[in-house]
């Protein structure tokens, strides 16, 4: 066994948490531009008391909120351009996915010149980055313990991680009763893609002992608690679960990646714009189906820890649990057509090359068509 492990952030973890922020960000700076979306964080009235806990400590805020789901490469230059404007010390990402991954982008955009794809796609290299600090209000893309960021160029319709430690957030304070506002369709989805970022670096190519461990107890919490939030059922103890789940799923692929799911989930949301968590549920069965026979263990593995018995009902698992989030659904209900399989083929060795290489079995541009044919 070989391996090396470096994931250098700082996690602040528990049910209040966030009454600390102003005592901790101190150390970055005393001017914070805030990234959030147009809408939740205003209604929940977060966002206030976000900048009510930073003034307490003497800290100016300022909110930067024009960032929408699956951000775009104008949006985070419009953000530098708020950044630079109000002198910002560091970015502090409130919200999900998107909105940490645009905090992180706009935090290394504002130290770097020249065109942000030009660093996804390793053409330029830079390790400079404004601090970040991120609070998540969604438990699903964990992308508070890790150095990915997510960003589509809608010129092209790539969409692809700008990756690296210098994006890893200085400080994550992950609240678990920051999630519970959640509305009950995006909980669905977004649980759903942190049992796909456990599961897929528990199948990665690159698995680490580490990232294992990550993985297999995050898959295990995703069990104790996604379901029973969605029904209702569950309450505080589920939201911690699930809370951790996504945090150490945004850690365990930091580690070790993520494998074809995910490689084919980013053409189809950059070309058509549905939710991350709705193209997973469409293409992870067709997935799994293709590529139980290269790694049975590793299948059962997942099977047991979701409540099944070996790799042969790893699918069942995985379609239950599915059906009763009511995320049983196809691309084509999204918006994807037939037509866009070969453009979205080709694309995905584009954007996700190391997915689909990282994969158990490594696709064909064949194969991948027909699994997005099978996911229509
Ligand atoms: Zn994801």
């Amino acid at each position: 066994m070989s391996f090396s492990f470096n994931l250098p952030v700082n996690l602040l973890f528990g049910a209040g948490c966030i009454n600390e922020i102003g005592k901790r960000v101190g150390t970055f700076g005393k001017k914070a531009l805030i990234v959030t979306g147009w809408g939740s964080t205003k209604k929940t009235g977060l966002l206030d008391r976000v900048s009510g806990l930073l003034a307490a400590e003497g800290l100016e805020s300022q909110v930067y909120d024009q960032v929408k789901p699956n951000p775009t490469v104008p949006q985070v230059y419009e953000g530098v351009k708020a950044l630079k404007d109000f002198e910002a010390d560091f970015v502090l990402g409130v919200g999900g996915g998107s909105i940490m991954d645009a905090a992180k982008c706009i935090a290394f955009m504002g130290k770097n010149d020249g065109g942000l794809m030009d660093y996804v796609y390793g053409r330029k290299v830079s390790s400079e980055a404004f601090p970040v600090v991120l609070v998540p209000t969604t438990c699903g893309t964990g992308s508070e313990g890790n150095g990915f960021a997510v960003v589509t160029d809608p010129e092209t319709g790539d969409k692809k991680s700008l990756r690296g430690t210098m994006i890893v957030a200085k400080l994550s304070i992950i609240d678990p009763e920051l999630m519970t506002t959640m509305p009950r369709g995006v909980l669905a989805e977004v649980g759903f893609d942190v049992l796909c970022h456990c599961m897929e670096a528990f199948l990665s190519a690159a698995a680490i002992p580490v990232s294992d461990m990550y993985a297999l107890t995050g898959i295990e919490l995703v069990r104790e608690s996604l379901l029973s939030l969605y029904t209702g059922k569950g309450g505080p103890a589920e939201w911690e679960k699930l809370s951790w789940a996504s945090t150490l799923g945004g850690m365990s692929i930091g580690i070790a990646g993520l494998t074809a799911p995910h490689a084919l989930e980013h053409p189809a949301s950059g070309l058509r714009n549905l939710t991350h968590g709705r193209g997973l549920a469409a293409l992870t069965v067709p997935v799994i189906e293709r590529s139980i026979a290269a790694a049975p263990a590793r299948f059962a593995e997942i099977s047991r820890r979701l409540g099944g018995w070996n790799e042969k009902d790893c699918v069942v698992q995985v379609q239950e649990l599915l059906a009763g989030l009511d995320l049983d659904i196809g691309l084509g209900s999204q918006g994807v057509k037939a037509e866009d399989v070969d453009w979205m083929a080709e694309n995905a060795f584009k954007v996700s090359a190391a997915g689909i290489a990282n994969n158990p079995v490594k696709f064909s541009l064949e194969e991948i068509k027909s699994i997005y044919h099978s996911a229509l």
